[in-house]
Formats: C-alpha cells, sequence, structure tokens
C-alpha cells in the first residue's frame, strides 16, 4: 500500500506510507506494531529520547516488570520490523495538511514524508524543581511516582519536596512505603488540614526550612542540606515535576486542548482521536497519568481506529462492480 516518490504540487516528496508515527515510545511503537500486521505500511520518526530514559528499570508491565527501558523499546522495534514497519531517527518538525485530508511530514534532518494517517505519541517533558542535585539523580534517587519506583525505596529514609497538595498526595503515597517519610516544606506553610491528614497517616516529620541543595555522597544520595546548613539524612527524594506535552506538532494543527489536573493537554476521544480529522495522539502526549502500559494500549487502540478509517477510504475509492 506504499507509494514512493509520490509527486505532489510542492515538489516530490521522498516516502510515502498509509501512517506516520510521530514518536517511537510505547504508545507510537504498539500503533506501528499494530498497524504493520494488517499490512499498512508504517514509519515512526523517532527523537530518542523516551520519558523514562534516566530510569535503570520499568517497572509494572506485565511480564517486563524491572527490563530496562531501552532494552524494552529494542524489542518493540525488532517486532515492528518484523511486520514491515520503518523506524527512522529523526524529528519531526511539522505535520502539514496537504489540503486533500492527507500530510506532509517534515523532517529535522531534511526532506518531508508524505502520510495518509498521523500518530503522534511524543511524550511530554519533566520540568523539574530548580533544586541543585534534582536533575541530576532524576530516575535515580530522585523519584516522582510511588507505581513506578516505590518498592524499590521501600523502608528506605525517603524525603518529599512540598509543593501545596501534590507533596502531601506524594507523601501520603510514599508513606504506604516507608515509615520513614518526611516532609520538606522548603519555606512554605503546610496549612492545618494538611498537617492533621498526614499525621493521621503516619507521616511523622516535616522540616520547615528552605532548601539549598542535596547531599550526594560516592555517587549515592545521602541527604538534604537546608540554606542554613543543616543536613538531614535521604535515600530517596521524591519531587512533582510540572509535566509539559511535547505537543509542538498537534498544536500547530490547532487541536483541541483541554485542562486536567496536571495542566493543558490536547484532547482526544476513547480512541485517541484528535479534533484534526485524520490525527491521532497517544500516550504521555495526551496524559500525564499514562505509563508505559497505558500508552502502549492507548497505542493499540489508535492503530485499530487509524486502520479502520484507511479501509473506509479504500473501499470508498475502489469502483463498484456492475451487477450483470
Ligand atoms: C524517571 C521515570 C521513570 C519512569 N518509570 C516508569 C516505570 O517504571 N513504569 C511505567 O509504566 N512508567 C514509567 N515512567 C513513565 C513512562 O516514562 C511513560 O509512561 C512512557 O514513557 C510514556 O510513553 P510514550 O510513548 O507516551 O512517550 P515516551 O516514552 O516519552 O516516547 C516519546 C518519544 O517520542 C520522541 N519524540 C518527541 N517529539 C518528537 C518529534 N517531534 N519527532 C520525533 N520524535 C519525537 C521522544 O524522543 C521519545 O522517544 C517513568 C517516567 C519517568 C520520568
Amino acid at each position: 500500500m506504499t507509494t514512493s516518490g509520490v509527486e505532489r504540487a510542492e515538489g516530490v516528496v521522498a516516502d510515502a506510507y498509509d501512517v506516520v508515527v510521530v514518536g517511537g515510545g510505547a504508545g507510537g511503537l504498539s500503533a506501528a506494531l499494530i498497524l504493520g500486521r494488517v499490512r499498512r505500511s508504517v514509519l515512526v520518526v523517532d527523537a530518542g529520547e523516551p520519558r523514562n530514559a534516566p530510569a535503570a528499570h520499568m517497572q509494572g508491565y506485565p511480564s517486563r516488570d524491572g527490563m530496562p527501558p531501552a532494552e524494552f523499546l529494542a524489542v518493540v522495534r525488532e517486532e515492528v520490523a518484523g511486520y514491515g514497519g520503518e523506524v527512522r531517527r529523526d524529528t519531526v518538525t511539522e505535520v502539514v495538511p496537504d489540503g486533500a485530508g492527507e500530510f506532509d511530514v517534515v523532517l529535522a534532518g531534511g526532506g518531508r514524508v508524505h502520510a495518509r494517517r498521523v500518530v503522534v505519541a511524543t511524550g511530554l517533558v519533566d520540568v523539574l524543581p530548580d533544586l541543585p542535585g534534582v536533575a541530576e539523580r532524576w530516575g535515580r534517587e530522585v523519584l516522582h511516582c510511588p507505581y513506578c519506583h516505590g518498592w524499590e525505596v521501600r523502608d528506605q529514609r525517603i524525603g518529599v519536596l512540598y509543593r501545596e497538595e501534590v507533596g502531601v498526595h506524594q507523601a501520603l503515597l510514599f508513606g504506604q512505603l516507608s515509615s520513614e517519610v518526611t516532609l520538606f516544606l522548603d519555606g512554605s506553610e503546610l496549612p492545618g488540614e494538611q498537617r492533621e491528614l498526614l499525621e493521621a497517616a503516619g507521616v511523622r516529620a516535616s522540616v520547615d526550612g528552605k532548601l539549598a541543595e542535596l547531599v550526594v555522597t560516592d555517587d549515592r544520595l545521602t541527604g538534604v542540606r537546608l540554606a542554613d546548613g543543616e543536613v538531614r539524612e535521604v535515600e530517596a527524594f521524591v519531587v512533582p515535576p510540572r509535566m509539559v506535552p511535547r505537543d509542538g506538532v498537534l498544536t500547530a494543527l490547532g487541536v483541541r486542548t483541554h485542562e486536567t489536573p496536571a495542566g493543558t493537554f490536547p484532547e482526544v476521544d476513547a480512541t485517541g482521536m484528535t479534533s484534526f480529522p485524520g490525527v491521532w495522539a497517544v500516550g504521555n502526549a495526551i496524559g500525564a497519568a499514562e505509563q508505559v502500559v497505558n500508552a502502549a494500549s492507548a497505542g493499540y487502540r489508535a492503530g485499530v481506529a487509524v486502520n479502520t478509517a484507511l479501509l473506509q477510504d479504500d473501499l470508498a475509492a475502489r469502483p463498484v462492480p456492475a451487477r450483470s
């Protein structure tokens, strides 16, 4: 179903595919896998920076619990290739509607490819709190998600950075895993009702002072230094990143967005279809809560919906045989 070297008004397009998938994490590769299995020509363009890259292990994916994230993606890339799907290391800078319901996809590395449909699976960016040491230890001992890393730090001394309710929520969740959770207020006031909630849940302490930096000894997080010089021992430190979707190609198309507890994200229907006809979006690009298994599941669903839409087009384009 691939047409190569399609002549278009703007000039010669190098390649044409049924579907171009923008982003080759769990969401994008899963869509490509299912599209390849029904013989759709599919290209995955991937910039190669999956969100969980800083973590040594991926947890909570049934049958792959504990697998290194890079290994997981390498396996799926091979599976995609096994059905004829292509994965190309590049960055999509723009998805341009061609005026006929299809798209030209512009690549940073030069050139463009044509797509009948587009699936955007570009993930999100974690904007970390501006505290020295946090970015360096992110995905190691600096954590955000009890489901991703909580078990691994159970019973350890866990510090939690207070940033309004989200800090309290994280302290309560990590309090399920350790009795040694300390909330660091970093100069903020802890409202009375939040303090009561924490006390009731057994979160034993909060520290009032402003923070200066994380303390690392022999390549291990060992503490949090307060602005007055005092060091509190911790082995893990929980922060609330601000999660910003990598949705540039979608916003340029003017897709509808909506407000979520984590901020503004592109809006999609149950299959991942955006408000722009022919464009689907899945994974962290459309929701902060999507874990690897959710992104993969959404990619599968979008792949099925995209194939159904293509099938309808194929049938509509076919001449109806005359009845004798
Ligand atoms: C430190 C950390 C640890 C985590 N651990 C776990 C865990 O143990 N278990 C779990 O289930 N979840 C975990 N997560 C969450 C997990 O990373 C996400 O759920 C998952 O990566 C979402 O998959 P995705 O396909 O939506 O996006 P991603 O995996 O982020 O993939 C998006 C891909 O798109 C590429 N891309 C972006 N823009 C473009 C563009 N314009 N052109 C081409 N390519 C582009 C990116 O480079 C990237 O390769 C963790 C997150 C973090 C931050």
